[in-house]
C-alpha cells in the first residue's frame, strides 16, 4: 500500500489457533492478506473486529463436495450459489468440488464448462478435482496440461459400472504412473462393484428391496478389497494415493499398515462415518441418509477417530451431495434412492463439540484435518489453511461457548432435511472473512454472489 499505514481489518482480542499453536494476537489485514499478526498493532484500521472470549480459526476448507451435479436423472439442488452460501455460513471459505469427465470429452473441458457455471455464482473461494472416468491415450496426454491449469487432483470410481463412470485396473495402474510422473494426485472412491453387484441382485431377488437392506449391499469387505488392491497397484507403481470417503475400520487398518511400510496412502473421512451408525436405515427417513459408501457400525466409526487422532487419517472433507427428501422418494427400492447426504455447514461446528469438546482429537489436530493438510494435500498451502503473513486473510472467527440445536431451518442448504436434525452443539462459527471480506456475520450470509474465486492450485508435494 503506497505510504500509508491503514489496515483494511484488524481482529483482535482472539485467540488464533492453528496447527501447530494456540496464541493470542491481533491480525492485521491488507489486500485481502494477513498483513501483520502481533500483541497489539499500532495505527488505524478501517474495521476492528473485538474477538475477545474467541478463537481464530483459519478458514476452514471443505475438499470433497458435490454442488449443481446431474446424478441419477436429477440435479442437486445445492447450486454453486447455495452451496457456497451454506459454506460460508459454516466457516468454510474454500470449497473443493469436482469436473468430472464425460465420455468423449476432454477433461478440460468440462472443467472448463464447470468453471462457467460456477464462477459467476460462487460465494467462497473454490477448485475443482478432475473425474476421469475414461483413460484413453488422449486422456492421458491430458493430464500434465490439467495439472499445469491448476487442477493437480484427480479421481477415479472403482464402482458405478452401471452408472457409467467405472475405470477398470488396467487405467487405475495408468494413471497413478501418470500422476507419479507429472506431480499429480490421484484419489480413488475404492468400492469393489461386483461385490456391490452381487448383493444388490441377492438382496432383490430376495425380496429384500427397502432402504434397510441398503447397507449390506455394499458390505465393508467390498471397500477393504478395492482400498487393498488400489494400495498394491500404487506401491507397484511408486505413486502416492488418496482414498476418498474412507467408511471402514478395514480399510483403515490397510492403509495404516501401508502408512508404515513407508508408503503415501493419505485417507479422507467424512463426518457422517465419524458421528452415525447403520441404524439410520431402519428409520422411517433411512432413504435420507443414504450414501456410498454407507454409513457404518460403532467400531468404524471409533476406529475413524482414532485414525485421525494418530494421523492415518489425513483429514476430514463432507461430500456434500444434497437431494431433496421429494429426489430422495424417486426410486423404490434402495438400490435407486439418489445417493448423497448434506455436511458443508455442520462441518466444523459438529467436529468441534463431538470431536474437540469430547477429547477425541486436540484443537490443532481439528484445525490441521480441516485446514492445514487439505491445503497441503491439494496445493493450497500456505495460501490457505493457516493463519501467516501473507496467506489469503481467510479466516474464522468461532465462539467456543455457543450452543446452538441442529434444525434444517436455520442451515443456508436449500435442501429440506438434514441429517444432523435436533443435534446440539456447544461452539459455532461467528463470523466469516474471505481474503478480508465479511461474508458471514451475526447469523447472516453477507457476502456477495460470485465473490468466490477459481484458485489454480500447484502440482502435489507429501505432507
Ligand atoms: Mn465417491
Ligand atoms: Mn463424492
Amino acid at each position: 500500500m503506497a505510504g500509508g499505514s491503514q489496515l483494511d481489518l484488524v481482529i483482535k482480542n482472539g485467540t488464533i489457533v492453528t496447527a501447530s499453536d494456540i496464541f493470542e494476537a491481533e491480525i492485521g489485514v491488507e489486500d485481502g492478506k494477513v498483513a501483520s499478526i502481533s500483541k497489539s498493532l499500532s495505527g488505524q484500521a478501517k474495521e476492528v473486529i473485538d474477538a475477545k472470549g474467541k478463537l481464530i480459526f483459519p478458514g476452514i476448507i471443505d475438499a470433497h463436495t458435490h454442488l449443481e451435479m446431474l446424478w441419477m436423472g436429477t440435479v442437486n439442488p445445492d447450486d454453486f450459489e447455495w452451496g457456497s452460501i451454506a459454506g460460508a455460513c459454516g466457516g468454510v471459505t474454500t470449497l473443493i468440488d469436482f469436473a468430472i469427465q464425460k465420455k468423449g470429452k476432454t477433461i478440460l473441458e468440462e472443467v472448463e464448462a464447470r468453471r462457467q457455471n460456477a464462477d459467476p455464482k460462487v460465494c467462497i473461494d473454490y477448485s475443482l478435482h478432475a473425474g476421469v472416468t475414461d483413460l484413453t491415450e488422449a486422456t492421458l496426454a491430458e493430464i500434465p496440461k490439467v495439472i499445469q491449469y491448476g487442477c493437480p487432483s484427480f479421481k477415479m470410481f472403482m464402482t458405478y459400472r452401471k452408472e457409467g463412470v467405472m475405470i477398470d485396473d488396467e487405467m487405475l495402474f495408468s494413471a497413478l504412473l501418470a500422476m507419479k510422473k507429472h506431480g499429480g494426485l490421484l484419489g480413488v472412491h475404492a468400492e469393489n462393484d461386483s461385490i456391490i453387484s452381487y448383493f444388490t441382485e441377492t438382496l432383490l431377488k430376495e425380496g429384500k428391496k427397502t432402504v434397510a437392506h441398503f447397507s449390506l449391499s455394499r458390505p465393508s469387505f467390498a471397500e477393504e478389497e478395492a482400498v487393498k488392491r488400489a494400495i498394491i497397484l500404487a506401491e507397484n507403481a511408486g505413486a502416492s494415493l488418496y482414498f476418498f470417503h474412507l467408511s471402514t475400520k478395514e480399510g483403515l487398518a490397510a492403509i495404516t499398515q501401508a502408512r508404515d511400510r513407508g508408503l503415501d496412502i493419505l485417507a479422507e473421512t467424512c463426518p457422517q462415518y465419524l458421528l452415525l451408525t447403520d441404524d439410520v436405515y431402519l428409520r422411517e427417513d433411512g432413504r435420507n441418509f443414504v450414501c456410498a459408501p454407507p454409513i457404518r457400525t460403532k467400531e468404524d466409526s471409533e476406529a475413524l477417530w482414532q485414525g485421525l487422532a494418530r494421523g492415518d487419517v489425513a483429514l476430514v472433507a463432507t461430500d456434500h451431495s444434497v437431494s431433496t427428501t421429494r429426489q430422495k422418494k424417486l426410486g423404490d427400492t434402495f438400490d435407486k434412492v439418489r445417493v448423497g447426504v448434506p455436511g458443508i455447514e455442520t462441518l466444523l461446528p459438529m467436529l468441534y463439540s463431538e470431536g474437540v469438546r469430547k477429547g477425541r482429537i486436540s484443537l490443532n489436530r481439528l484445525i490441521e484435518i480441516l485446514c492445514s493438510n487439505p491445503a497441503k494435500v491439494f496445493g493450497l498451502y500456505p495460501k490457505k489453511g493457516t493463519i501467516a503473513i501473507g496467506s489469503d486473510a481467510d479466516i474464522t472467527i468461532f465462539d467456543p461457548e455457543k450452543k446452538v440445536t441442529i434444525t434444517t431451518k436455520r442451515l443456508h442448504s436449500r435442501n429440506d432435511y438434514n441429517i444432523y436434525e435436533g443435534w446440539k452443539v456447544k461452539g459455532y462459527p461467528e463470523t466469516t472473512i474471505l481474503r478480508g471480506d465479511i461474508i458471514y456475520r451475526n447469523e447472516r450470509f453477507c457476502g456477495k454472489k460470485g465473490q468466490g474465486r477459481f484458485i489454480a492450485r500447484e502440482p502435489y508435494k507429501k505432507l
